[in-house]
């Protein structure tokens, strides 16, 4: 099956799916086919094994702002793995349907590849006030922020945004809301 090509929101034109080799391939490494707008230096990687893009294209701005987001996000998740001892998908996945409450957006749409430039600060600003929080009452909330710092690295050179290198995501299931074990709420002192 070919899919359709992605469009760039920036320039509204057709994004090239691009190779290790290709002209303006954004990476040194390779990181599997991305859907490349190269005079927007805009792209997005692909799930693994396909040609199916992992959200929207994104610019450096943007890039840097998912970036934001998954720094801050990323923690919260990762902090209920180690609490509760299950899978990344299932953690990651309970993680975005409480983003979900919180932007007050379907569950569907809480992805942070597909986010735009707002979204990503509102979820960077949601996640960042309640990691803080965390940290202050858990040494393990320290530790998570060190592992998402190395999960923002892992992918290369520029720096890796998990969403935009191709990793595959399973489905958000409304039910893994119930999953995370956090408040609805940053809770203040
Ligand atoms: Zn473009």
């Amino acid at each position: 099956m070919t899919k359709l090509p992605k469009i760039c929101r920036y320039c509204q034109q057709a994004a090239k799916l691009l190779n290790i080799g290709d002209a303006g391939y954004p990476y040194r490494l390779d990181y599997g086919p991305t859907w490349t707008c190269v005079p927007c230096q805009a792209w997005v990687g692909c799930h693994k094994g396909t040609k199916n893009a992992l959200g929207g294209l994104a610019n450096a701005e943007l890039r840097i702002a998912k970036q934001a987001a998954h720094a801050a996000f990323d923690p919260l998740w990762q902090a209920k793995i180690r609490k509760e001892g299950c899978s990344k998908n299932k953690a990651r996945n309970a993680g975005y349907a409480w983003l979900a409450t919180q932007l007050g957006i379907p569950v569907e749409r809480t992805h942070i590849g597909y986010m735009n430039l707002e979204e990503c600060r509102k979820v960077a600003e949601i996640c960042g006030s309640y990691s803080k929080n965390q940290k202050a009452h858990s040494k393990v909330s320290e530790c998570s922020l060190k592992c998402a710092v190395k999960l923002a690295e892992w992918t290369g050179l520029e720096p890796a945004t998990p969403g935009v290198t191709g990793r595959s995501q399973k489905p958000i299931t409304a039910r893994e809301v119930a999953i995370l074990d956090i408040p609805k709420s940053p809770i203040t002192t």
